[in-house]
């Protein structure tokens, strides 16, 4: 699937669209989105929307520095009890993900698990998890190509 938003707004059609696609496939763990994109292609920023779409209260900040951040899902028809931000950045290694937990983490499938940076932990990451390739156009435009 390929999308081409013109504004931050727009990605909402875009998550959307995925969590339509998604249902079609089965996960043995958590439903995994990583995010590949240089700096300032739309990563975050997509993030934050999805984790407001799934109805996360508290706001969403870039855990650059931190690498990885929790947040609640109130319950709902979505079925997920946890979002999980992770920012690999900073990590040199995709083993240095390990120490926070992941592998627990992606175990549960109630937990929704977005990676920025995806591409460093690769070769950490399940096969079924759902590639998100960010690529900046314009401005204000941005391609979002999803590989399911
Ligand atoms: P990344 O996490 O990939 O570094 P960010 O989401 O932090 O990127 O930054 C993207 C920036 O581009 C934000 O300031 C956002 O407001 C802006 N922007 C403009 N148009 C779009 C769009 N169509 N989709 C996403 N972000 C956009
Ligand atoms: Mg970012």
């Amino acid at each position: 699937m390929e999308f081409i938003t013109e504004n931050p707004a727009q990605n909402q059609a875009v998550i959307r669209q995925l969590f339509k696609k998604r249902q079609d496939k089965k996960r043995s763990g958590a439903l995994i989105l990583a995010l590949e994109g240089e700096l300032g292609s739309g990563k975050t920023t997509f993030t934050q929307m999805l984790a407001r779409e799934l109805g996360v209260k508290e706001k969403v900040l870039s855990p650059t520095f931190v690498i990885m951040k929790k947040y609640e899902i109130p319950k709902n028809r979505s079925g997920l009890n946890a979002f999980y931000h992770f920012d690999c950045y900073r990590l040199d290694k995709a083993k240095e993900i390990l120490v926070l937990g992941f592998e627990e983490i992606i175990k549960d499938k109630k937990n929704l698990v977005a990676i920025e940076w995806a591409e460093k932990v690769k070769a950490v990451l399940p096969k079924d998890a759902i590639w998100l390739k960010f690529e900046h156009l314009g401005e204000d435009k941005r391609k979002i190509k999803i590989v399911i």
